[in-house]
């Protein structure tokens, strides 16, 4: 590559991008489900993460917003950013916050519980203990099997809105700095984070996971 050549290419790297634009975009995808009207703000974070995120529900219609930080931007091309824009979509069409929500009013109830009465505080250290044996034993809380299934599961519409499984590839590798065996998303138990999958469990679904096996909540 020559100089003026990279030159050029900082100088687009570093055109802002509209928010609006995005906005736009995640329309079309939302119409392309067959949701004619969306109402989904896109929010350019200026937080120091790599980070996106959907925050949002599909009751008549989807009502929400997604969230990309700057850092992100700057560190994906406009193809993967659309990727990861219909991945958020995609959580948002298919409910998915209702799903873990659920889990985190649950154990919220069951923290509270355990705060007034000992018994019950024993018993769910027990069921925390069985969740960390069934975990070592190579099988997921259902909790964090939910977290894994959405997530493959946005991946995959992700990839047939775009057309574009080469920049889920890149973009989710572009995420953990080129380090397909860390983390994709955590959960917790005794105080202690764990994997819910790797990136590479990621990859890999690309290629098995189609989007009739996705079941909206
Ligand atoms: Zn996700």
């Amino acid at each position: 590559m020559t100089t003026e050549i990279r030159k050029r290419n900082i100088i687009k790297r570093r055109m802002p991008i509209d928010p609006l634009r995005l906005q736009g975009f995640v329309k079309r995808l939302f119409a392309r489900l067959g949701c004619k009207l969306s109402i989904v703000a896109v929010e350019i974070s200026t937080e120091d993460k790599i980070l996106a995120g959907a925050q949002g529900v599909n009751f008549l219609i989807p009502f929400g917003k997604i969230k990309i930080s700057r850092k992100l931007l700057d560190l994906l091309s406009n193809t993967e950013i659309e990727w990861v824009l219909a991945h958020e979509v995609a959580h948002i069409y298919l409910n998915h916050l209702v799903g873990t929500v659920s889990f985190a009013v649950a154990r919220a109830l069951a923290e509270d519980e355990a705060r007034k009465d000992t018994n019950f505080k024993m018993l769910l250290r027990v069921w925390d203990c069985f969740k960390l044996l069934t975990f070592v034993g190579g099988t997921l809380p259902p909790s964090a099997a939910l977290i894994k299934d959405q997530e493959l599961d946005a991946d995959a519409l992700a990839v047939f809105l775009t057309r574009n499984k080469a920049s889920a590839r890149s973009a989710l590798l572009k995420l953990t700095g080129n380090k397909p065996g860390v983390a994709s998303h955590t959960w917790e138990v005794l105080s202690m984070p764990l994997p819910v999958m790797t990136i590479r469990e990621r990859l890999s679904a690309l290629h098995i996971r189609s989007p009739q096996q996705i079941k909206k909540g």
